[in-house]
């Protein structure tokens, strides 16, 4: 993705959802996107997936390119090529993305044999074999049953099965672990882990919670009012994070070696994507805040091991009194 710009018409003006969007992923691996709710984590999974609502959405700058080809001119038929059979999604809450009048079986199977023309013995027995590796035991005879005959965990691992079913090149997991309880979000998140070694499938993790993402991720985006702030290798975000924001976040996770009283929460509001402000968009509650930070957007600077931030601290035309870390 490269310098995306997207904005929503809506009935009080232009909502300016991302400004300038740089990222990029490899094969096999998981790149996490985090922020705030309304930082624009969810209209990138969109935008990837083709699913901005064309009423509403524009694209006004920047493009995204997916294994050399460019997705932001696609017609709706070509969209159809891609959607769930190279890239597929997994949504937050696997009771909506699951059926209840369908069995589970006729759901898993329902892509491969429109999409891969695959007959009804070839997609039984890649739905089992799916099944499998999610971690479901029985699986010929838990194709028979309904959503609500599993656990909430149980769904989740189905409905990840379903999205690996067209075996995608790249999976865009969007808050997958927010409806379930913690034991169970552990699980599935090393679930991710162990179904990337096995096949190579490239993540996108969407989440607000820097908590989750220490022991899956590669690579970290944090996404800020519409713009990537930070991206860092995962081991050189916690332990150097770059950005004024991504600090912040870091201090208001909680820690088992830290009382809870000790957890800053930020203070403050994002601003408004309305009329997104001149210069920074966290100057507002940035304690490093100068006076470049109102009057000029920061352009990303690169960072040791392909990383890159978009802050004046950072970059060495900014006024020199300026520069301390
Ligand atoms: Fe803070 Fe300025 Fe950096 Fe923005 S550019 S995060 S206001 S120091
Ligand atoms: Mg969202």
């Amino acid at each position: 993705m490269r310098d995306l710009s997207v904005r929503f018409r809506t009935y009080g003006g232009h909502v300016h959802a991302l400004r300038q969007i740089n990222l990029h992923i490899a094969r096999g691996e998981t790149l996490a996107i985090v922020g705030e709710s309304g930082s624009g984590k969810s209209v990138t999974s969109q935008a990837i997936m083709g699913l901005l609502p064309t009423s509403t959405a524009q694209i006004t700058s920047g493009t995204i390119t997916f294994d050399g080809r460019e997705l932001t001119t696609l017609k709706p038929a070509q969209w159809r090529e891609i959607q769930g059979r190279r890239i597929a999604l997994i949504f937050q809450d696997p009771m909506t993305a699951l059926n209840p009048t369908l069995t589970i079986g006729e759901q898993m199977t329902e892509g491969v044999r429109r999409h891969m023309k695959y007959s009804a013995d070839q997609a039984k027995a890649r739905a089992i074999q799916m099944l499998e590796l999610v971690g479901i035991s029985s699986p010929q005879q838990r194709l028979k049953q309904f959503p609500h005959e599993f656990s909430g965990g149980m769904r989740q691992r189905i409905v990840i099965a379903i999205a690996l079913m067209c075996d995608p090149d790249l999976l865009i997991a969007d808050e997958p672990t927010t409806a379930l309880d913690v034991t169970i979000q552990a699980q599935i998140l090393a679930l991710f882990r162990q179904i990337q070694a096995r096949t190579g499938v490239a993540i996108i993790l969407i989440t607000h919670d820097l908590g989750v993402v220490a022991g899956v991720a590669d690579r970290v985006t944090v996404m800020y009012a519409g713009q990537c702030v930070e991206t860092a290798e995962v081991h050189a975000l916690f332990a150097q994070p770059a950005h004024p924001y991504t600090r912040a976040l870091l201090a208001s996770v909680p820690r088992l070696d830290m009382p809870a009283a000790s957890l800053k929460a930020i203070a403050g509001q994002p601003p408004d994507l309305f009329a997104p402000p001149d210069g920074c968009a966290f100057a507002a509650r940035c304690r490093h805040a100068m006076r470049i930070c109102h009057q000029i957007t920061p352009p990303a600077t690169a960072l040791p091991d392909d990383g890159s931030v978009r802050c004046w601290l950072h970059d060495a035309r900014a006024p020199q009194a300026a520069r301390r870390m």
